[in-house]
């Protein structure tokens, strides 16, 4: 049983934490690992390509939601 949580990537430009609305969990994020994605950053108000590797899991978050 996987859980998934909010996908998140540090923006290029200004090297801050965003979170995408795409839910995902560790298993398959792996799957994406080659993949580029095109994500919308809300601090540049643009897209960037993001490859799926460069992304990661906020488990963080999920933990505190299962708390
Ligand atoms: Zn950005």
């Amino acid at each position: 049983m996987s859980s998934v949580s909010a996908l998140k990537y540090h923006c290029p430009v200004t090297r801050r934490e965003v979170q995408t609305s795409i839910q995902t969990d560790e298993v398959t994020l792996g799957t994406m690992h080659r993949m580029e994605l095109s994500l919308w950053c809300p601090h540049c108000k643009d897209s960037h390509r993001v490859k799926a590797s460069d992304a990661f899991v906020d488990f963080a978050a999920r933990t505190w939601a299962m708390a």
